[in-house]
């Protein structure tokens, strides 16, 4: 430890003479964060509860009660905000049919709402990040279309989440394109965001992250405490690549692209560890990076499972086919104010209502995803391919790495942690070099990544270092 620290000492005298900042500095960032608001999340969650229900079923042609309403005025908002901001958004309904199946009675259309920012880098706008939350609602019974469904916690304050984010950044350059959704269908068996995730996978679009905001809305745990410092998030790349090679093997002689990329990596994994560097991984340790370094003091707490017992989310289609997906969720869940009719019962009340969301937690939630998707998508691309050298018998570390394939990278930055530890623990700024060797850190003893920054210090997830094949 002690010769980690002598190295890490350097690295930041040296980064004085880089081109990037130690820590980021970007005013774009800053002004994105200070645009959202608690006050108007509170305005955006008791319009959308207004609707009465938003269950996928209900009606779809009045003008005040049901998910019909509840989407036009979804994708009216976000057009307003983006003519306000005279900003890039183009807002639109992407919709499809869901015949009758286990959630479904009768063959029901199925819209999502969803707005695009699209990147400024002819190279980087082909990398896409994806912020979703769900507007469609449920009572107890899920087939239930006609009872009041409020939906504020589930999921109004993640659709509100992404309405503030959308419109926070609707004027704002960023080299990646961003996609804001408010999907449909999720309570019905995830519908919506399977359908979007199922085109992004036939229309090979290279989806580098993608981030589900569903349950964000209380501080408030079922034990009476509040931790208004603190969100969760569900991030775990390993079990679909298990699931995923295991399915193959037992079903079908051809394998689809993400089950042989699934093969390679649980081959890398088994030859030298890392079963906690998927893609998914490296984006979730990115998302907390930038998430605390921009709103000090809230923390976002990695726990390494890909959702909660007995429950699901919208994330879990773009899982299971390849692509890296987190789920943000409050810390402590009051399970009496989810999927709940409304109703008085052994003293409590029951129903998901806003007098059970706090307004500037959402906000806090918000900024936590502003801030990671504005970093990436301002960063350049991590680099295309690390490799760590074994070739030797060394208590040394090398590394070599191909260059980002996007322009104006200001330099690399190698990280590195121990073998147990969640996060990235030290850091090395190489600038534009692409080999680094760290003397007296032992390769045996880390796992080592290699990120790309601009020159405002916003850092790409970091690309793990694999041997060569
Ligand atoms: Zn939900």
């Amino acid at each position: 430890m002690r010769r980690s620290r002598a190295i890490h000492g350097a690295a930041l005298l040296l980064s004085a003479a880089f081109a990037a900042p130690a820590v980021a500095d970007d005013a774009v960032i800053a002004r994105v964060l200070e645009r959202i608001d608690g006050r108007q999340i509170e305005s955006d969650i008791r319009t959308l509860v207004a609707f009465g229900t938003r269950h996928t079923m209900s009606d779809t042609q009045s003008e005040s009660r049901g998910i019909g309403a509840a989407r036009r005025w979804i994708k009216q908002r976000l057009e307003a905000c983006n003519a306000e901001r005279k900003g890039r958004l183009s807002v639109r309904f992407l919709s499809h049919v869901e015949l009758a199946g286990r959630r479904i009675d009768r063959p029901t259309e199925i819209v999502n709402v969803v707005a695009t920012l699209p990147g400024l880098d002819p190279l980087g706008r082909e990398r896409v990040y994806l912020v979703s939350g769900h507007y469609d609602s449920r009572a107890s019974d899920v087939m239930d279309a006609r009872s009041d469904a409020p939906g504020a916690n589930d999921d109004a304050s993640g659709v509100a989440a992404v309405i503030a984010i959308a419109c926070a950044m609707a004027d704002q350059s960023t080299r990646a394109t961003i996609v804001f959704a408010a999907v449909a269908g999720e309570e019905q068996g995830l519908l919506g965001a399977d359908r979007l995730a199922r085109d992004a996978a036939a229309e090979h679009t290279r989806i580098e992250g993608m981030i589900t905001n569903d349950i964000i809305g209380s501080s408030l745990g079922d034990d009476g405490v509040r931790r208004a410092d603190t969100v969760r998030l569900f991030a775990d790349g390993l079990t679909p690549m298990l699931k995923t090679v295991l399915a193959n093997e037992r079903n079908q002689p051809g394998e689809d692209s993400f089950a042989k990329q699934a093969r390679e990596q649980l081959l890398q994994i088994a030859r030298i560890g890392g079963e906690h560097d998927t893609p998914t991984h490296q984006f979730a340790r990115a998302v907390k990076r930038a998430a605390e370094q921009w709103q000090p003091g809230f923390k976002v707490q990695l726990v390494a499972r890909r959702d909660r017992f007995l429950r699901g989310g919208d994330h879990l289609p773009f899982l299971e086919r390849g692509f890296p997906a987190l789920r943000f969720t409050e810390p402590v869940e009051d399970f009496r104010h989810q999927h709940q009719d409304l109703r008085e019962s052994d003293g409590h009340r029951y129903g998901d209502l806003p007098d059970y969301v706090d307004f500037d937690y959402v906000a806090r939630v918000a900024r936590a995803n502003a801030a990671a998707l504005a970093s990436l998508a301002r960063a350049p691309a991590a680099p295309a391919r690390v490799v760590l050298d074994t070739q030797s018998l060394s208590n040394d570390t090398r590394l070599t790495w191909e260059a980002s394939p996007e322009q104006n990278v200001a330099g690399y930055r190698v990280v590195w942690r121990e073998t147990t530890s969640p996060v990235w623990q030290h850091q090395h700024d190489a600038g534009k070099a692409r080999e680094l060797t760290l003397k007296g850190i032992s390769k045996d003893d880390y796992l080592f990544g290699v990120i790309a920054l601009d020159a405002e210090g916003n850092e790409s997830a970091a690309r793990f270092a694999g041997i060569a094949q």
